[in-house]
């Protein structure tokens, strides 16, 4: 069965022109919101995406750009639908998550994670069924030193990296290995990829794989890189892809 993919933004940490490079997958009748940055519940609501429809959210990482909405998340559903945002974690976050919210947002203290959301821990490098035609394998990748980040293989044929550094050895065992056949992947426009792959080092993939790979998490200046990207297209904010 086909799911698809709403990137309900597109741009990097710093981007003014774009949200921050989150998703929301639907699959089957089940919605998971793929990472919740700061400006998450404002995309949401613009997309008219109700906050009451989301099933529940994934976190790759604890940057803002991804977890900084995530308090506001909680508290509007805890406070306007008296339930319960179901998290699901890569099993390893679940510590540093609770650090990032306890100590920089924390507008209503409580004394864990677990009174803001229905936690589920999920294992890494393995596939978990999350809902019927939904399965989620959380995958450990470089992003910044000293700080746990994951990309997700998501039914077994599409992989999202969230945030990462290139890694070109990676994204050919996908493609040969594993049998990806999309790949929605972080980019950098300028040179050098410090944190994040650049474009530079994207286009230096075999056409095969470029062919499957679609752009995302770039800056404002993004539309001057229109046509310079060889076979990879650069994903838009607020449209459906199927996968
Ligand atoms: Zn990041
Ligand atoms: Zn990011």
């Amino acid at each position: 069965m086909k799911a698809t993919i709403t990137m309900i933004g597109t741009g990097d940490a710093f981007a003014q022109n774009y949200a921050n490079n989150n998703a929301v997958i639907h699959a089957d009748g089940f919605r998971l919101l793929v990472d919740c940055g700061y400006t998450a519940p404002t995309a949401l609501q613009r997309l008219g995406m109700p906050f009451s429809d989301l099933d529940a959210v994934l976190i790759s990482h604890t940057h803002s750009d991804h977890v900084g909405g995530l308090e506001e998340l909680a508290l509007e559903i805890m406070h306007t639908y008296q339930r319960k945002l179901v998290l699901y974690l890569p099993n390893t976050l679940r510590d540093p998550l609770w650090e990032k919210l306890n100590s920089e947002l924390a507008q209503e203290p409580l004394p864990s994670l677990d009174d803001y959301f229905t936690v589920k821990l999920i294992p890494v490098d393995e596939p978990t069924g999350i809902a019927p035609g939904l399965i989620v394998e959380p995958v450990q990748t470089e992003h910044i030193d000293n700080r746990l980040s994951y990309s997700f293989i998501i039914n077994e044929r599409f992989f999202y990296s969230a945030d990462m550094r290139f890694n070109p050895k990676l994204l050919h065992q996908l493609v040969n290995d594993r049998g990806i056949q999309l790949i929605f992947h972080d980019c950098q426009l300028s040179s050098p990829g410090t944190v994040h792959a650049s474009l530079d080092e994207l286009l230096t993939l075999p056409e095969s794989i470029q062919t499957m790979t679609k752009l995302m998490h770039y800056g404002d200046t993004m539309p001057d890189f229109i046509g310079q990207t060889s076979r990879m297209t650069f994903l838009e904010q607020g449209i459906a892809y199927e996968f």
